[in-house]
């Protein structure tokens, strides 16, 4: 299929972008397309001004500081899978963006992008999670920005209104000698998850001293899984798996059980990411 006839923008600043959004009620941004321009096709989204913000000044900017890392609206996901200082920095934006699509999306696709389209199973709002990254959204009532907490409000929705964009998202350095570790499970490599992971994990002599743990693909929104942070806090790996698995399913009440796969695999398959990633990090911190 053919979209439906639209105008199109290509504004060169925040302001333009942000004037043009507002100036007909049926506007929607284009970044990357990956995800926009398959909707547009099957009819499944329909505007009367589609506005490209590409070319928009700054917003192809991937800067690093004592917070963290800022990504732009404009920066594909590739742009920030080869900088190497913002995988220095946030070592979970390079360990999530190689689960993202494959190279070809990933060269137009971009992170922000990701953000806004908020699909339940995809990695980078999980990260935006684990990392309380802050996003910034631009509007007629000018610029805020929101933690990832409050961000994502539902399966594709988000707490960006009509007439504004996301111009940038600020992912935090995790606390220092922790590691970042994103697993899924999928049917092939470069699918969307079925089940996925992020794992923020300090250790300490041999033991978690705190995980934050975020899965993804398992209903709406990312889900913080705070029961097994509770129980993982303090586990050294000699204990029984149980009080792991107990958790998990107090944290995962709520799981799609749809054609892709039922509630109770989703389920079982981040149980097994969550053992699995505490003992690769307490393996990794024995090591010499
Ligand atoms: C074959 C295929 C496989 C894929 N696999 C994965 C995967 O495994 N994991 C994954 O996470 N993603 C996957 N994707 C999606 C991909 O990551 C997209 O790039 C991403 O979801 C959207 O980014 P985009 O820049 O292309 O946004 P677009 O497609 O341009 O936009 C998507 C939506 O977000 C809105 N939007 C975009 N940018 C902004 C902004 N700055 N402000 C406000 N609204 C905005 C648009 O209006 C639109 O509604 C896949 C896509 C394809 C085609």
């Amino acid at each position: 299929m053919k979209p439906s006839a639209f105008d199109y923008a290509r504004p060169r600043s925040v302001a333009e972008a942000v004037e043009a959004l507002g100036s007909t009620e049926a506007s929607r941004v284009l970044a990357g397309g990956q995800s926009l321009i398959p909707a547009m096709n099957f009819r499944l989204a329909e505007m009367s001004l589609l506005v490209d913000i590409c070319d928009v000044d700054g917003l192809d900017t991937v800067s690093c500081d004592a917070a963290g890392v800022r990504v732009g609206a404009a920066a594909t996901q590739t742009r920030v899978l080869d900088d190497a200082d913002a995988a220095q920095a946030v070592p979970g934006l390079r360990a999530t963006l190689r689960h993202v699509g494959h190279l070809q999306i990933r060269n137009r696709g971009t992170v922000c992008g990701s953000l806004a389209h908020a699909d339940p199973a995809a990695e980078l709002p999980a990260l935006a999670l684990a990392s309380d990254a802050l996003i910034g959204i631009s509007g007629p009532r000018g610029r805020r920005e929101v933690p990832a907490a409050d961000f994502v409000t539902g399966p594709f929705t988000t707490v960006v209104e009509d007439g504004e964009l996301v111009t940038d998202a600020l992912f935090r350095r995790p606390p220092s000698g922790a590691v970042t570790v994103v697993d899924e499970v999928c049917r092939r490599a470069g699918d969307f998850a079925l089940a996925g992971l992020v794992a923020v994990v300090e250790a300490q002599d041999g033991a978690v001293r705190t995980a934050r743990l975020v899965g993804f693909g398992l209903r709406g929104v990312p889900t913080r899984m705070r029961n097994a942070e509770d129980v993982l806090a303090g586990w050294a790996g000699d204990h029984s798996i149980e009080a792991i698995t107990d958790a998990v399913a107090a944290d995962t009440t709520e799981v799609f059980d749809d054609t892709h796969a039922p509630g109770w695999y989703r389920r079982d398959a981040v149980t097994a990411l969550v053992v699995r990633t505490v003992r690769s990090v307490l393996e990794s911190h024995e090591a010499p």
